[in-house]
């Protein structure tokens, strides 16, 4: 089993030792609902239900890992583990209580750095699944039966963030590549046009005389 060498390990059991092997194909992104610490997270894992995810990621972008990446962990529903032996990788980032906040700009980092070791690590390809079980990297109400019941989760402001930086950044990093200003795939569209700040300027004559 694979262990993220930048995340805390916190080791859950029973279910690390008991639950069966994946072959890790697909990188899920969730938010919890609730704007936990990583620590906290755990706990809640340990003693509050039997699902888990595989990471937990504080708002300060710092990440804890509770089951290996070769082992199931139950945030994905149907993509925790297909008959093939394939699976999800998964994980739970800290939000505000509806999920409706953005990522901070150190999880939106965090996140990067993990699907790139993720890619590096298990070959996960550099693509969107672009369907529930294809291998690749998505949020988790990409697709349908990754929710039992339905979800928003990770909400939109954090679905725009997968698409516009996120996983953009996580292929150009992968590839070696400075991180692309706009994403690689789909529609092109223009870049917001930065409305410049009202300045004012001295009439010349004014300048003229150092005023
Ligand atoms: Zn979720």
């Amino acid at each position: 089993m694979a262990w993220y060498p930048e995340a805390r390990k916190m080791e859950l059991q029973p279910e690390s030792d008991t639950q069966q092997a994946i072959r890790p194909t697909q990188f899920i992104m969730h938010s919890i609902a609730a704007p936990w610490t990583k620590e906290r997270t755990f706990e809640y894992w340990r003693d509050s239900t039997n699902l888990e995810s595989h990471f937990g990621q504080s708002y300060d972008g710092t990440i804890a890992q509770y089951i290996g990446t070769e082992t199931r962990a139950d945030a994905n529903y149907r993509a925790n583990r297909r008959a093939d032996g394939t699976g999800a990788v998964s994980i739970e980032t800290a939000s505000n209580l509806n999920h409706s906040d953005p990522w901070t700009a150190a999880q939106v980092e965090g996140l990067i750095q993990l699907g790139v070791w993720l890619h590096k690590t298990h070959g996960i390809p550099l693509r969107v699944c672009r369907t529930a079980s294809d291998p690749g990297f998505g949020y988790h109400r990409l697709h349908a039966d990754w929710a039992l019941g339905g979800t928003d989760c990770p909400g939109d402001a954090r679905v725009t963030q997968f698409k516009d930086t996120i996983f953009p950044s996580i292929v150009a990093r992968a590839q070696g590549k400075p991180a692309p200003t706009q994403p690689p795939t789909g529609p092109v569209t223009p870049p917001p046009t930065p409305v410049p700040a009202p300045r004012y300027r001295r009439p010349r004559a004014y300048r003229a005389i150092g005023l």
